[in-house]
C-alpha cells in the first residue's frame, strides 16, 4: 500500500437511498446509523405494525374486483391481515396479552373506519399496488414502493400514499409531501412520465393533501437526495455520525446506545442483537 491510498471507510457506504432513509439521516445521523447501515434490529412500535396492517388490508381491497370494493369486504380484508400478522414478528414483539390483542385490533378497525368517506374505491382505476419502483442517479440507486399508483380520468399517473399517523399541521405540509414527491421521481423515471397528482390520504382523520408534482419539484429532490447521499458517504468514511437530539428519541430503539444519552454505540451491534432475540424467545401474548 502507498502513502497516498485511500484510507478504508469505517462503515460501507450504501448503494441506494429510499425517501424513509433520507428522513431517517436528516433527523439524527447517529440513528440512521444504528438502522440503516449496522442494520440492527428495532423493538417493533405497535404504531408501525398498524400502519402495515391498514397497508396490507387495503392492498387486499384493491385486489377484489371494483363492485366486490365494499365496507364489508374492507372489514374482511383488515380480518385477513390481521391474521396474516398474527405469527409476525413485529406483532409477536409487541407481547400483548389478550386485552392487549383485542384492543390493537379495534385500533386497526378504527384506522378504516373514515376510508369510505374519503373516496369511492369502485372508482379507482389501480395499475399498481405495493409498487417497487427504483431509479439510477449516477452512482445511487433511489428506490421505494408506492401504496398504489392509478390513472386519472385524462389517463394520467396518480401516486396515493395511505397514511396511518397525524396529519400534519400546515408548516410540516411540504415536508409531508417530500416522500411522494420522491416517488413522483420515481415514475418520470421509470415510466417517461411525470404524475399529474401526488397524494397522502391520512386514514385516522380523514383528510387527503394533494399536490401537483412540477419539473422543478422532482429536480429538487434529486438534488436534495444527492447532497444527503454525499452527506451519508462522508460519514461512513469519517465514522462521524453526529446525535441529533430532539422528540423523536423519546421513541428511538437505540437510546441506550445513543452518545447523547452517555450510551456507547460500538456496544450497539451485539447488544441490540441479543436484546431483541431475548425478546422474541418470551412467551408471546394471545394473538
Ligand atoms: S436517542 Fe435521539 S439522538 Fe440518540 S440516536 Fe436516537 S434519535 Fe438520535
Amino acid at each position: 500500500m502507498t502513502d497516498t491510498a485511500a484510507a478504508a471507510p469505517t462503515f460501507p457506504v450504501p448503494t441506494s437511498l429510499s425517501p424513509s432513509r433520507v428522513s431517517s439521516f436528516t433527523s439524527c445521523p447517529m440513528q440512521f446509523r444504528f438502522s440503516s447501515i449496522e442494520k440492527l434490529p428495532e423493538a417493533p412500535g405497535p404504531a408501525t405494525t398498524r400502519g402495515s396492517i391498514v397497508h396490507r388490508a387495503l392492498e387486499l381491497l384493491f385486489v377484489r374486483p371494483t363492485t366486490d370494493r365494499t365496507p364489508e369486504a374492507l372489514a374482511a380484508d383488515m380480518t385477513t391481515a390481521l391474521a396474516e400478522y398474527a405469527t409476525d414478528p413485529d406483532y409477536l414483539g409487541l407481547r400483548l396479552d389478550a386485552d392487549g390483542a383485542a384492543k390493537f385490533e379495534r385500533e386497526c378497525h378504527a384506522l378504516i373506519d373514515k376510508y369510505f368517506a374519503m373516496e369511492d374505491p369502485t372508482t379507482v382505476r389501480e395499475i399498481g399496488l405495493e409498487l417497487w419502483m427504483e431509479a439510477e442517479v449516477g452512482a445511487l440507486t433511489l428506490r421505494g414502493i408506492i401504496d398504489r399508483l392509478e390513472l386519472d380520468d385524462d389517463g394520467e399517473l396518480v401516486v396515493t400514499d395511505y397514511k396511518t399517523g397525524r396529519a400534519p399541521s400546515g408548516n410540516y405540509e411540504q415536508k409531508s409531501l417530500a416522500g411522494v414527491h420522491f416517488y413522483s421521481f420515481l415514475c418520470e423515471a421509470v415510466f417517461g412520465k411525470r404524475p399529474a397528482k401526488i397524494r397522502l390520504m391520512y386514514l385516522s382523520s380523514g383528510e387527503t393533501i394533494e399536490t401537483v408534482p412540477s419539473a422543478q419539484s422532482v429536480k429538487f429532490i434529486t438534488t436534495r437526495t444527492t447532497a444527503v447521499w454525499s452527506a451519508v458517504e462522508r460519514a461512513c468514511t469519517t465514522g462521524d455520525f453526529r446525535p441529533r437530539q430532539s422528540k423523536l428519541c423519546d421513541y428511538c430503539s437505540f437510546q441506550q446506545w445513543c452518545p447523547a444519552f452517555g450510551g456507547d454505540p460500538s456496544r450497539a451491534a451485539t447488544e441490540a442483537v441479543a436484546a431483541h432475540e431475548a425478546l422474541l424467545a418470551q412467551p408471546t401474548g394471545a394473538p
